[in-house]
């Protein structure tokens, strides 16, 4: 069992995909081919935005994000403790400090509540101006942007949105990458739509940002790509990642989105009242870019961990340590007592095997050695 299928995905598309590869090599148009402002198109109309402006990676789209407001030093950025590493990087990459605020247990994603408090004691501080809130779509489920952008308003504060794990989810009718007044994404092959390399995008409407956003990713560019009129970055998607994430565009709106709910179901009747299962707000639709459950303890998460894995049944602890923890953040010199959530959710959880190619017996197999497990240790 594979912890992400990548081989059967492309088996289940491998001659549309060769033929698609191919065609790149044979034009040899390897930047800025025309299968990249296709693919930004086809985004921009699927998320309902106005602009997508493909990069590299996801890391640089949160940070081309950032560098169009022009946040940097003495500004503070919010970020969830529980989140992946760059989520936190790209704000001390640009200058800014990063203030990590605390998550819900149930969604594991950004805490409101702890949002205010964490926003209150900046200002009461006075040392930063409150910049933005970068909030992030964690395992696929948005964060609860009613209440982020109504937090955010209240401070006059600008909201990113980290969709790098949430595209293809949404709230109501209105999609992931569309809910932050800048969103973005990341197509690394383990993402919900993932290429085959490293490659990204950033989301807005705002044709002012979408502008400056095109100049930075390309050596800040002004009419041409020899007129800089910026100190920028090299971050675009190329075009062989273009036509690999168009081809898979097809498949992941037309089968995979909707079979990964009913993967999520099948996993969901087996653990149900075996350990906690994933909650997903009324109204919120995950990609399910992970399965992660909560065992009631460290003790008893690693030993289920263990067993899956004499039993060559791959899991993964996302993430072993919050963010407040990492070392490359220690200057901060962030209070333990603002974490407790995320200290206990980095001991607990599990993410289980889970892609759209899994069948109901794996997921039957992965179900049944845990319950047994939970007999004797739960
Ligand atoms: C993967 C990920 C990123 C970074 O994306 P890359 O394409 O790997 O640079 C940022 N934020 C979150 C939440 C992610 O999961």
């Amino acid at each position: 069992m594979k912890f992400r299928d990548l081989e059967k995905q492309y088996q289940a598309m491998k001659s549309d995909m060769d033929a698609s590869i191919r065609a790149v090599i044979e034009k040899a148009n390897f930047i800025h081919g025309e299968q990249v402002t296709e693919l930004e198109t086809r985004l921009a109309e699927y998320v309902g935005v106005k602009h997508c402006v493909s990069c590299a990676n996801g890391t640089d789209a949160l940070q081309l994000a950032l560098m169009a407001w022009g946040i940097g030093k003495g500004d503070a950025v919010f970020v969830p403790d529980f989140t992946f590493f760059a989520s936190g990087e790209v704000v001390c990459a640009v200058g800014a400090v990063p203030i990590f605020v605390d998550v819900r247990r149930d969604t594991f994603n950004l805490d409101c509540d702890a949002l205010e408090r964490m926003i209150e004691k900046v200002e009461k501080e006075g040392k930063l101006r409150s910049a933005a809130v970068l909030a992030v779509d964690l395992f696929g489920q948005p964060a609860q942007y009613d209440r982020i952008r109504e937090v955010a308003g209240k401070h006059n504060m600008l909201v990113l949105e980290d969709g790098a794990q949430g595209f293809g989810g949404k709230i109501g009718e209105k999609k992931v990458c569309s809910l932050g007044d800048i969103s973005t994404t990341s197509f690394f092959p383990a993402k919900p739509l993932g290429c085959y390399g490293d490659g990204g995008a950033v989301f807005t409407d705002n044709d002012e940002w979408a502008d400056l956003i095109r100049s930075y990713c390309v050596h800040g560019k002004g009419k041409s790509k020899y007129d800089n009129v910026r100190i920028g970055m090299n971050s675009r998607l190329d075009t062989l990642q273009a036509a690999v994430l168009l081809r898979k565009f097809s498949q992941f709106v037309g089968w995979e989105l909707g079979q990964v709910q009913t993967v999520a179901e099948w996993y969901d009747e087996q653990l149900k009242g075996v350990v906690e299962i994933p909650c997903i707000l009324k109204g919120y639709y995950s990609s399910w870019a992970q399965y992660t459950v909560k065992f009631p303890t460290r003790e008893s998460r690693d030993g289920a961990m263990h067993l899956l894995g004499e039993n060559e049944i791959p899991s993964a602890v996302y993430y072993e340590k919050p963010m407040h923890r990492q070392k490359a953040f220690q200057e901060f010199q962030y209070n333990e007592t603002d974490y407790l959530v995320s200290t206990e959710l980095s001991q607990t959880v599990l993410s289980l095997p889970f892609h759209p190619y899994l069948s109901r017996e794996e997921v039957t197999l992965v179900g049944k050695m845990i319950a047994e497990y939970a007999k004797e240790w739960l």
